[in-house]
């Protein structure tokens, strides 16, 4: 479809209110000026003595003037209201009008003037077309509409009358003409890209606006700005919300009384009154009685001498830090310091110890704490060492740092002038307090403690070393037998050190052929025959000569070196059970660690194998201590061992921890009634009772019963009417080397 010609383009249509709105403006002083031309153009023609055609024009040219002037009265209303476009175009219309009113009064002035008074009317014309090129505003189109009309009428005077000199008037007139439209349309451009650029201006001006609308709404910040006198300007309404304020509360308050009184505070203050930038500037305040943190960021402004910045609630920030900072110094079970907090807090006390002045660690480790966390659970476990770290803070009442620095160990650090009596008193009444029953999930705990105390003054030795210094007091608290106190003493280095020289000794005894096994019978009660044989480790030391197992078992034990040296006895006993006739068996102790190898069942299958013996010729003797370390995987070695065919034995009976429990985890073959209860018999009603009940509890759980450490007779006829139907002793053989016991059972039997 063709396009419709139109006056106007879209530009119009789109600014034509604003058209309206610069002709309006016009409007009165243009018609005013061109009715004061158009009367003087009839008063000087008046003379012409055409006065009604002059009176006619002069009117025509006020009426149009009129019709302009109602046309852009503002708030013209009608039967509706008149669009700006249609009044734009009704704009044109006059002006065509007027150019056709004027083109025509010039023709005919042309015809019937003097040429004095056509020139007067000549300039009045050019003055007036240059003038309502103005008049109009910015709309361009009334111009041509005029000044055309306006112009060939001159034009025609030329064509009518070609001599000079109105020609040359006309074809100024001509040319000023085209000058006037082409200034009108290039003014309208103009306008027109003045309001393009406003509107654009606009347009931006409002994204921002809804853009910080979105930001003080939805995001976690928000602005804010205070006047010279630090206080509050026009707050946003996010500020208001998270302030907890109402709107006219905020407004003018002095900033500053907004957070805590605190260093942070201060800080504010002096970047403020010294006007100085500052960033994430995290400050505490308090908003219904909570306690909140706001990061503010903020530059001096210019313009009102305050200031201008973004704040932040970094709150839930804040709090995640301090947790953090809380587990990383804190001990989560107990909530006493741990480890780190108190190495720092003892590296800082000896820091600043003053002349005069101790400092003193006891180092603690709960007594058989492994036995509770296995036989009641971990939650026990748990619950127990939590009560104790009650306890030991409630002991000390604030005066010195208590940590746990992991597992069963606790740590006090005590610092003072006179510490040693302190340190001590304080120490005994810790071993008491926690030495009183624990009720945990209805049952009641026993546990006891071994403290290691070592001191510090300035000259001193270090934190690490006095660290050192508890450790090995409380190794020796607790080599003495459990709930002893022992103070650090130089010796206990030369003990330690003289242990780490039998360990490096050990090492090579066992690749030197420095350890012999002895042998010790084991007997029938009833028939006195030799039943198998006890192998017991000898230690031929080069120099210190023969070192017993007591002395070198628990080193072993410690370094480790226990699974190889464990490794070399089972060999070597069940090479000796091949030399031994019929059915005699030989006993092997195991230490807890060699359990916990995976390598045992290995061991005990070739050394077997490589003996060509029976499995059931050899019998594993383990302690209640097996059932205080990883006992799942411990039971599921000993349940392979068993089915492998070797006799398992609990040794030691009745000395440890809860000990009838152990008789239920696991079918053992034989049971051995340790020696203290045998060396008590013949004094202790109680040891009786309790050996016959052993007896009875085993045989009726189809399980044997040895009674160690016979040394008397009468022990002897007493575990026989106990119902012990073997025995082991120095009554019996004592243990000696395989020949001489060979020698021996030659003799006796
Ligand atoms: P145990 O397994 O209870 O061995 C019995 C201990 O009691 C032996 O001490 C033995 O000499 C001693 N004994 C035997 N009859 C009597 C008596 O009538 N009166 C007294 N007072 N003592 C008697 P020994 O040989 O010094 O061994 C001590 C402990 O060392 C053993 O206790 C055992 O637990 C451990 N042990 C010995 N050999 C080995 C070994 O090859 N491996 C491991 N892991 N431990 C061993
Ligand atoms: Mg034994
Ligand atoms: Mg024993």
């Amino acid at each position: 479809m063709p396009k419709r010609l139109s006056l106007f383009h879209d530009a119009h249509r789109i600014y034509a209110d604003a058209f309206v709105a610069d002709a309006e403006r016009h409007v009165n002083s243009a018609v005013a000026g061109i009715t004061i031309s158009a009367a003087f153009a009839s008063a000087t023609m008046y003379s012409s003595g055409h006065h009604l055609e002059v009176i006619a024009w002069f009117v025509a040219v006020a009426a149009i003037g009129l019709a302009r002037v109602l046309l852009l009265r503002p708030g013209l209303r009608g039967t509706g209201e008149i669009s700006a476009i249609a009044k734009c175009k009704s704009l044109v219309i006059l002006a065509l009008a007027n150019g056709v009113v004027w083109g025509l009064g010039g023709f005919a002035a042309a015809t019937v003037a003097t040429p004095g008074q056509f020139f007067m009317i000549s300039i009045l014309l050019s003055g007036m077309m240059g003038a309502s090129a103005m008049s109009y505003g910015a709309i361009a189109m009334p111009v041509p509409a005029f000044v055309v009309p306006a112009g060939l009428g001159f034009l025609a005077v030329w064509v009518a009358f070609p001599d000079a000199p109105l020609a040359t008037g006309s074809i100024a007139t001509i040319a000023y003409v085209a000058v006037l439209i082409r200034g009108a349309f290039s003014n309208e451009r103009s306008f027109i890209a003045k309001l393009r650029a406003e509107e654009r201006a606009t347009d931006s001006a409002e994204t921002v606006r809804l853009l910080m609308n979105d930001f003080t709404e939805q995001a976690s910040d928000w602005l804010w700005e205070i006047d010279g006198g630090l206080r509050i300007v026009n707050p946003s309404d996010r500020f208001i919300h998270v302030a907890g304020r109402e709107g006219l509360q905020l407004s003018g308050k002095a900033f500053l009384d907004l957070f805590d009184e605190t260093s942070e505070r201060r800080q504010l203050e002096s970047e403020l009154r010294n006007r100085r930038v500052f960033r994430k500037l995290t400050l505490p305040l308090t908003i219904s009685g909570k306690r909140r943190w706001w990061a503010l960021s903020a530059r001096p402004c210019e313009a009102n001498g305050g200031f201008r910045g973004v704040a932040s609630d970094v709150t839930a920030q804040r709090e995640a830090e301090a947790r953090i900072n809380h587990m990383a110094h804190y001990d989560a079970l107990t909530n006493l310091a741990n480890r780190y907090l108190f190495n720092a807090s003892l590296d800082h006390a000896l820091n600043r110890l003053l002349d005069r002045h101790r400092i003193c660690v006891l180092y603690l480790d709960l007594d058989q704490f492994k036995g509770i966390n296995d036989t009641l659970g971990h939650a026990v476990g748990d619950a127990l060492l939590r009560e104790v770290g009650k306890r030991l803070e409630n002991t000390l009442n604030g005066r010195g740092l208590v940590a746990r620095l992991g597992g069963d160990e606790f740590a006090v650090l005590l610092q003072d002038e006179n510490l040693d009596h302190v340190a001590m008193t304080i120490a005994h009444r810790i071993m008491e307090n926690l030495r009183d029953p624990y009720v945990i999930e209805g049952s009641e705990i026993c546990i006891g403690t071994s403290i290691g105390v070592a001191f510090a003054d300035p000259q001193g030795p270090s934190a690490s070393d006095l660290m050192k210094h508890a450790d090995l007091a409380l190794y020796r608290a607790k080599e003495l037998g459990r709930g002893k106190v022992v103070v650090f003493e130089s010796a206990l280095v030369e003990f330690a050190l003289a242990r780490r020289e039998l360990e490096m000794d050990l090492r090579t005894a066992l690749t030197d052929g420095d350890l012999r096994l002895h042998f010790q019978p084991l007997m029938d009660l009833q028939t006195n025959k030799i039943l198998g044989y006890e192998a017991l480790v000898r230690w031929h030391h080069p120099e210190r000569g023969l070192i017993l197992p007591d002395e070198f078992i628990p080193l072993a034990e410690q370094t480790g070196l226990i699974v190889e040296l464990g490794e070399w006895v089972i060999r070597e006993a069940a090479a000796t059970a091949r030399l031994l006739p019929g059915e005699l068996t030989i006993s092997i102790n195991l230490s807890p660690a060699q359990l916990r190898s995976s390598q045992l069942l290995a061991t005990v299958v070739s050394a077997v194998a490589h003996a060509g013996i029976a499995p059931s010729r050899l019998e594993l003797e383990i302690t209640e201590g097996v059932f205080l370390e990883d006992s799942e995987d411990c039971m599921r070695i000993l349940r392979e061992l068993r089915t492998f065919g070797v006799r398992i034995a609990l040794d030691d009976f009745g000395t440890g921890y809860s000990s009838f429990g152990y008789l239920r985890r696991f079918p053992f073959n034989t049971i051995k009634i340790d020696r203290s209860f045998v060396a008590e018999l013949r004094e202790s009603d109680d040891c009786r009772r309790i050996v016959r009940a052993i007896s009875d509890l085993a045989h009726g759980m189809g399980m044997s019963v040895t009674a160690e450490g016979i040394e008397d007779v009468s022990q002897l006829s007493m575990l026989r009417d106990l119902g012990c139907e073997v025995g082991q002793g120095f009554l019996l053989g004592k243990p000696m080397p395989f020949q001489l016991q060979m020698g021996k059972s030659l003799q006796t039997g």
